[in-house]
């Protein structure tokens, strides 16, 4: 299975389709990342937080795979906003992961309250700056964020990955990436599998012979996204990146876009952090 990559503005190119590791344990974590690999992932989605980039590093080192085949996002996390605290966990980061450099570093949440993220975007630009990751990003900013770092910083984020699913398609949000050469990256891309039992989607899936979590998978990349669904279940490892053969028309795209209904799986990035 090959996966087509979205390129950023600064010419690194994604593969469209990562595998999203937020709460799969460490220990479990290693055999979830081969599985992936062997399924043909290669952009693996982590961050401090998550407590498990020990485990991914393990799986990348057993993998035998080339580096550069390899994309693999972290993130710094809230209590490490700040220019020296954000350089110090990103070295704590890189040496869990067991890898010289990161393709993707983001600031996890822009935390507006602790008032940090120019500060922790600076940092950022250091690491890029030291040739330590080949890309930065943001998560969780809204276009006030962004314009902030825009005004103040020198290096604008390649990629904002934000909740995005079709019931919270963030129409405004992804139109500002656009015109700003932003790519838009979707957390909770399944909307963490609350919307698969919907009707609407299962006459979708009837329809192409898919099942639900595809048909709302090839949604996102028909609209340019960049997807990073969590499985730790091999079956689905397969399932999920099994969206490249087939094509929602129209009709399709739109009878998606009426499961909105703004509601969110996580908190709201303007209070959150
Ligand atoms: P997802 O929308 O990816 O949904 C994951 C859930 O859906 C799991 O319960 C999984 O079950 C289930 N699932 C996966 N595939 C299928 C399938 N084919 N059929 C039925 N059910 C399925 O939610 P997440 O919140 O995990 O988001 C994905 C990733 O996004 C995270 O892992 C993380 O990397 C990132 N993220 C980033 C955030 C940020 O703030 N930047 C916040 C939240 C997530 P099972 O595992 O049991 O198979």
């Amino acid at each position: 299975m090959s996966v087509p990559t979205v390129s950023t503005d600064n010419g690194v190119e994604i593969p469209q389709l990562g595998l999203g590791v937020w709460q799969i344990d460490d220990r479990i974590v290693p055999e979830v990342v081969t599985a992936a690999f062997e399924a043909g992932y290669r952009h693996i989605d982590t961050a401090a937080v998550y407590r498990n980039e020990r485990g991914v590093g393990q799986a990348i080192a057993a993998s035998g795979l080339p580096r550069d085949e390899l994309f693999v996002t972290t993130k710094v996390w809230n209590n490490d906003q700040g220019y020296d605290a954000t350089l110090r966990a990103f070295d704590a980061s890189l040496l869990r992961l067991g890898l010289e450099r990161v393709d993707l570093y983001l600031i996890h949440w822009a935390a507006p309250k602790r008032d940090r993220y120019v500060d922790t975007w600076r940092a950022l630009e250091k690491l890029y700056a030291d040739g330590r990751v080949r890309a930065i990003g943001v998560s969780n900013f809204h276009i006030p964020h962004l314009r902030r770092l825009f005004d103040e910083t020198d290096v604008r984020p390649v990629v904002n990955q934000i909740e995005l699913h079709p019931r919270l398609p963030q129409d405004e949000l992804r139109a500002f990436h656009t015109e700003n050469d932003i790519v838009t990256e979707a957390w909770s891309p399944l909307a963490q599998g609350a919307l698969l039992a919907d009707d609407r989607l299962g006459k979708l899936a009837a329809k192409h012979g898919r099942t639900p979590a595809q048909i709302v998978l090839r949604w996102h990349l028909q609209l340019g996204n960049v997807v990073i669904p969590k499985t730790q279940t091999v079956s689905r490892l397969a399932e999920n990146i099994d969206v490249f053969g087939f094509e929602l028309d129209n009709d399709d795209m739109a009878a998606i876009a009426d499961l909105e209904t703004g509601e969110r799986t996580g908190p709201d990035p303007d209070i959150f952090g």
